[in-house]
């Protein structure tokens, strides 16, 4: 974005272009929060700055389920109560907060990091395929639950990792009744989700 020709500053510049980098963020709402952050009180941009760079440093992935977390392993692993007969399998980590909100479920998680995607170029060794099968293998998981999305992308990694897992004689399903096409777990509502996990169908 050329911003050569506002009447800005070069910090203002360089703060416009870093929030438009983020997700959802285009050039006005860029700008928008640039000024809305000149105007708060230093303070309370100190917080912000430093929020920012401590879920950085002190966040990383679960080795077991690469979850977002800053113990290790990540405290639905390594919680006793939850039930190690099964594993969903999302997309994101954002997904198991979506989850988690239903209360439903009470099994582990494991977090592929996106999903198989030929037209963005993303196969199934870019994301954390390997890991759920070296994870399935000789354990005592009885049943995988494929939370992937229901957009094309979800889809397909759905299809891929149930030609993956069925052969190792592990009961396969799929979140399905309730969630229409093109839904983003992260965005689907309780009842919904709850719907879709209680309504889950073999592969
Ligand atoms: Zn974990």
């Amino acid at each position: 974005m050329d911003q050569s020709f506002l009447p800005t500053t070069e910090s203002v510049n360089k703060l416009i272009q870093e929030l438009n980098k983020l997700p959802g963020i285009g050039p006005k709402s860029a700008q928008r929060l640039a000024y809305h952050l000149l105007r708060t009180p230093e303070e309370q941009t100190k917080l912000l700055a430093e929020a920012i760079l401590s879920v950085k440093q002190k966040t990383k992935l679960c080795p077991l389920c690469f979850n977002v977390t800053e113990s290790d392993p990540c405290h639905i692993c390594s919680n006793a109560q939850r039930d190690r007969t099964t594993i969903c399998v999302v997309e994101q980590p954002q997904d198991i907060l979506a989850l988690e909100h239903t209360g439903v479920y009470k099994g582990l998680y494991h977090v592929l990091h996106g999903a198989i995607s030929p037209t963005e170029g993303v196969g199934a060794d870019d994301i954390r395929i390997k890991e759920l099968i070296n994870r399935l293998q000789g354990s005592s998981i009885e049943e995988v639950i494929l939370a992937t999305n229901t957009n094309l992308e979800g889809e397909q990694t759905a299809l891929y990792l149930n030609k993956l897992i069925s052969p190792l004689g592990i009961k396969v399903t799929r979140l399905a009744r309730g969630l229409p096409f093109g839904t983003e777990l992260e965005y689907a509502d309780d009842v919904t989700l709850t719907r879709a996990l209680e309504g889950r169908q073999e592969f």
